[in-house]
C-alpha cells in the first residue's frame, strides 16, 4: 500500500490520519558544522514548503565541538519543524544517521550533508521518483567538486569494486543524498562505513533501487572530516558487506567447506605417510609432506570449529536485534506547535 508523498494528492481522510506525519524526514549527520547549518536549515525549510511537501528535519550532532550542538539545540527551541538530536560523543557518520533513522516518523526519509554540498532543492525530484514506487532514489554527484587524488580516485576504484561485488548498479555509492521508503530504514542497522552499501543492503532485503542525478557544490564553510584513510575502512567493509550478503545466514556453508577439504587432505596424506613408513619401512620424519598434513589437519579443524563458532553467533545476531549502535545524551524538540 503506497500513499502519495505530497499531500495535495491525499484524501481528505488521510490528511486527517497522517496530520502528524510528515510526508518527509530529513536526516542530517552534523559534526562541526556550525557555519552551514543556519543555511542548511533554511534552504531545506524553503525548499520543501515551496513544493508543499509536510516535512521534518532531524538534525544529528555527532560530537560536534564548534557549537553545532548548541546552535541546534537552540534552533530546535524555536522551530516545529527541526528536531535536535544530540549525541554523546563523535560516533562517525553512519551511526549519526542510524540515530537519525529511529526517530524519524516521515513516510519518506532523505538523507545529506550538513556542508551543502549536497543541494536540499533536489529532494523534491529524489521524493517524485520514490513516489513511482522505488523503495530507494540514490543520488549521483554530477561534477563532483572534491580533490582529485585523494577523494575522487579512490571513489572511482571503490564504486567499481561495490558496483562489481554487490550487484546493485549504481554510479556513485559515497552520495549522501538518498532517498528512502522508511519501512526500508527501520530496521537497518548501520556500522562502521556502512551507510555507504546502504544500497547493497538494502538490496538484499529486495528493496527497488533507482539513482538520479543531483547537483554538486564545493565545501563553503569547515573542512571535510574524512581522508584517504576512508579509503581502507570502506574497502573492509565491503568484505563484511560480501560476506554478508552471501554467508550472513549459514557461515557454516563457507567455513564448513574449507575446514572439511582440508581435514580431508590432511588425513588422506597422512595415510598415506603412515602406509610409507609401516609398510615400506621408510623414515617420514624429514619429509615436508609431513608438515603439509599437520598443518591441513590443525587448520582443517579450527576452520570448522570457527564455522560452528560463527553459526551460533549468527543466531545470536538475528534473535537479539533492536540494540542500538548509539547512546543518545539528549533529543530537543518543540512539541507544542508541530507541523
Ligand atoms: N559527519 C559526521 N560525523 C563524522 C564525520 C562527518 O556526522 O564523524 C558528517 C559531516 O558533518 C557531514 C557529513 O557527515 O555532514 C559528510 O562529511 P564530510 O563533508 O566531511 O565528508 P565528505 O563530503 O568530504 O565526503
Ligand atoms: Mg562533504
Amino acid at each position: 500500500m503506497r500513499s502519495g508523498l505530497i499531500p495535495e494528492r491525499m484524501s481528505e481522510e488521510n490528511q486527517a490520519i497522517s496530520a502528524n506525519v510528515p510526508a518527509v524526514s530529513v536526516v542530517v549527520p552534523v559534526r562541526d558544522e556550525v557555519e552551514s547549518l543556519p543555511h542548511l536549515i533554511e534552504a531545506i525549510a524553503s525548499t520543501l514548503s515551496d513544493s508543499q511537501i509536510s516535512y521534518e528535519i532531524i538534525c544529528v550532532d555527532d560530537g560536534s565541538t564548534d557549537g553545532s550542538a548548541e546552535f541546534l539545540k537552540q534552533q530546535a527551541q524555536i522551530r516545529s519543524d527541526l528536531k535536535a538530536v544530540i549525541l554523546r560523543r563523535n560516533y562517525g557518520q553512519t551511526a549519526a544517521m542510524s540515530a537519525g533513522f529511529n526517530y524519524a516518523v516521515g513516510k519518506a526519509v532523505v538523507t545529506l550533508d550538513a556542508d551543502l554540498q549536497n543541494d536540499p532543492a533536489d529532494i523534491p525530484m529524489l521524493l517524485a521518483k520514490l513516489d513511482e514506487g522505488y523503495d530507494l532514489v540514490s543520488g549521483w554527484r554530477q561534477k563532483r567538486q572534491d580533490g582529485a587524488v585523494n577523494r575522487l580516485l579512490p571513489s572511482k576504484i571503490a564504486n567499481w569494486l561495490i558496483r562489481r561485488t554487490t550487484s546493485v548498479y549504481i554510479h556513485d555509492y559515497g552520495c549522501s543524498l538518498k532517498a528512502y521508503r522508511s519501512e526500508l530504514v527501520a530496521d537497518m542497522n548501520l556500522y562502521g562505513e556502512l551507510h555507504r552499501f546502504l544500497p547493497a543492503l538494502a538490496y538484499i532485503e529486495g528493496a527497488r533501487i533507482t539513482e538520479m542525478p543531483v547537483r554538486h557544490h564545493a565545501r563553503r564553510f569547515g573542512r571535510s572530516k574524512y581522508g584517504i584513510s576512508r579509503t581502507f575502512r570502506v574497502l573492509m567493509d565491503l568484505l563484511t558487506i560480501l560476506f554478508m550478503k552471501k554467508f550472513l545466514t549459514r557461515p557454516m556453508h563457507v567455513f564448513g567447506l574449507f575446514g572439511l577439504s582440508s581435514m580431508v587432505l590432511g588425513l588422506g596424506i597422512g595415510i598415506y605417510l603412515t602406509f610409507i613408513k609401516l609398510v615400506m619401512g621408510e623414515m617420514i620424519g624429514n619429509r615436508p609432506l609431513l608438515i603439509l598434513a599437520v598443518l591441513l589437519l590443525v587448520t582443517g579443524v579450527q576452520l570448522f570449529c570457527f564455522g560452528l563458532l560463527a553459526e551460533l553467533l549468527m543466531r545470536t545476531y538475528h534473535e537479539s536485534q533492536g540494540r542500538p549502535i548509539y547512546r543518545v545524551r539528549e533529543v530537543v524538540e518543540n512539541k507544542n506547535n508541530q507541523t
